[in-house]
């Protein structure tokens, strides 16, 4: 059986995996999902990569050997420094952390974007064709893209930041890579002027195809597929393939709670998600009101929550709205004008039966990481420490919760330090992150300026 993808606005042509993974967004404007949700095997391998490859396969058969992405998994996740991948940390007995941060970036976009890399590679080796994907960033995304792609043959990658505007340790792992097909590019600007430049050139049909442009962001179907599989690897490592968890989630762009919900889609037992969010809580607040309302972006200590509008809610909007494309459509283009839209009362209470979520500031997100630290004598990250909190809040007697830990502490040293007074150690491959030279171009907010650095940069 081939899995076909449809756009979750019902105008643009249906697709198989290959097509997707190299479109990213649908011609008409929305994302895609596949048409039917492929049922877990009761099979429980021993392995990370033999355990991605029983859940993703059949989400790509017909179009990969087995074999081959079989292999693909293999290398993926032999870049993680923890043999699990993917390990649990027990805070008390029904509460556990999974840690996703183990990769090469210290973030879970890794995992992910590990697979999405090779992935890529696979299929312009099949088409004998090239890409240059560009993307702008505020932190993670960033870093964890060029090292999914770095020694690519076919694919060349310029990924802008905004000039000073990002955290050190973030900025340098953008600029001490030293690949020929990776560059990092300082704006002159602000993180919404990158995202500009961005969409300007895809905006820009001759440039957009002399270039084979192409985007990793979080919209691409690939990535929430890759994170479907952790959720059936905790349940797994706890002995519960079988039994209803909880998981909470720290929630930016919905990808990762919705590749949850994916699981218990293919059938794994989930009792409900914690939707967790810091003081940019849109989604908290559609769970509690049923209304999607806009307001600012607040910058916070867990910057890649720090989120207004959630890409992939509209993967969830689709299914409470029966499948009807055009429906969703146009609610979403009611909130993009107005800045609100409201589901209907039955479309709420669906909502409500699956998810839950709740809000912490930075106040409390720092009070968190000092009790974590006292208690367990453990350092987490900000984001980590806003699902702990909606988590430890929200938790009824006897539920077993798993936690999602999306980012190792060293990345957001200046939070950690300020919580508990200690300065968090970069793991072995990125000790020596300060001693190495950076490499990066700097160039002014100007679309022809990027443009022309695009076309030189560029291989083929
Ligand atoms: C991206 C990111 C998130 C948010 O994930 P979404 O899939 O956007 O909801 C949370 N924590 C960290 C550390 C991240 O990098």
């Amino acid at each position: 059986m081939t899995v076909s993808y449809r756009s979750t606005r019902g105008a643009a042509q249906r697709l198989d995996f290959p097509d997707v993974l190299l479109a990213g967004l649908a011609t008409d404007g929305g994302l895609y999902v596949p048409d039917s949700w492929p049922v877990l095997t009761d099979r429980e391998p021993e392995t990370y990569p033999e355990l991605a490859t029983e859940v993703m396969y059949p989400f790509v058969e017909g179009t990969i050997d087995r074999s081959d992405f079989e292999a693909m998994a293999n290398e993926a996740y032999s870049t993680f420094s923890d043999p699990d991948v993917c390990p649990l940390v027990q805070l008390d007995e029904t509460h556990h952390l999974l840690e996703l941060f183990h990769g090469p970036t210290l973030a879970f976009k890794d995992i992910a974007l590990q697979l999405v890399g090779r992935l890529f590679d696979h299929e312009l080796r099949r088409r004998d064709g090239r890409v240059m994907i560009v993307g702008a960033t505020s932190g993670d995304t960033g870093s964890a893209a060029m090292e999914a792609v770095r020694g690519s043959e076919r694919a060349d990658i310029v990924v802008m930041f905004p000039a000073g505007r990002t955290s050190e340790v973030q900025r340098r792992q953008m600029t001490t890579l030293s690949d020929a097909n990776v560059h990092a590019v300082a704006v002159d600007g602000t993180f919404d002027d990158c995202q500009d430049l961005v969409k300007a050139m895809f905006a820009d049909e001759a440039f957009r195809s002399r270039n084979q442009l192409s985007a990793v962001n979080s919209i691409n179907w690939a990535r929430v597929m890759a994170q479907i599989v952790y959720y059936v690897w905790a349940a797994q490592l706890l002995g519960r393939r079988s039994t209803n968890t909880t998981f909470c989630v720290p929630t930016g762009n919905f990808g990762n709670v919705f590749a949850g919900h994916v699981a218990s889609r293919m059938g794994l037992p989930v009792s409900r998600f914690l939707v967790a969010s810091n003081s940019n809580d849109i989604l908290s607040r559609l769970i509690e009101t049923g209304e999607l309302r806009a307001s600012e972006v607040l910058p916070t200590l867990s910057p890649s929550m720090d989120i207004q509008i959630s890409s992939n809610l509209e993967r969830l909007l689709i299914e409470l709205l029966d499948g009807n494309g055009p429906a969703t459509a146009e609610l979403l283009s009611t909130f993009r004008s107005t800045g609100r839209a409201s589901l209907t009362a039955e479309q709420h209470r669906r909502l409500r039966l699956e998810f839950d979520g709740d809000r912490i500031d930075d106040h409390r997100t720092i009070e968190i990481m000092s009790e974590i630290h006292d208690r367990h004598g453990l350092l987490v990250d900000p984001h980590t420490a806003v699902a702990i909190g909606v988590a430890e809040r929200m938790r009824e007697s006897g539920e077993t919760i798993v936690t999602l830990s999306t980012a190792h502490p060293a990345k957001f040293p200046d939070a950690v330090r300020e919580a508990t007074g200690i300065e968090p150690q970069l793991p072995g491959h990125l000790a020596d992150l300060f001693d190495r030279v950076e490499r990066f171009d700097s160039l002014p907010n100007d679309l022809g300026v990027v443009e022309d650095y695009v076309d030189s940069v560029r291989r083929h």
